[in-house]
């Protein structure tokens, strides 16, 4: 079910990027309770099927008053808390683009200034890991 998978990618992606953020919306929803995305963090760390953790985390977000629950944080522009800001443009071929370490969602980040850090997936604590376009 490769649509099911991307699907889920595109939700760890924002996992990946918008944990603390996520983490605070869910905690002030759930009374302080974070198990749902301890659920998801745990599934990654284990390379069990992440699917089933990311649905669970997402329908409680719904619950709490969030009709767009984990897809608002999307980055692609879909998102409406991550929508882009205008006039940032995208890298052409050539140029290097910044991928999550573990290959397990679809985040991608390049830099803006040459001086930027490159950030960290939060799931794992480890850099995005560059690749050449
Ligand atoms: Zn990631």
């Amino acid at each position: 079910m490769a649509d099911e998978r991307g699907y889920a990618a595109e939700r760890l992606a924002a996992v990946c990027r918008h944990l603390e953020e996520i983490r605070r919306d869910l905690r002030s929803v759930t009374a302080g309770d974070d198990s749902p995305v301890e659920r998801v963090l745990a599934a990654v760390r284990d390379g069990d099927d992440v699917a089933d953790a990311l649905d669970g985390l997402h329908a409680v977000l719904q619950v709490g008053g969030d009709p767009w629950g984990l897809d608002g944080y999307a980055d692609d522009g879909s998102g409406l808390r991550g929508m882009r800001p205008e006039g940032i443009r995208r890298p052409s071929p050539g140029e290097h683009v910044y991928l999550c370490p573990g290959g397990r969602c679809t985040r991608s980040w390049w830099p803006r200034r040459a001086t930027e850090p490159v950030p960290e997936c939060r799931m794992s604590g480890v850099a995005l890991r560059r690749k050449r376009l």
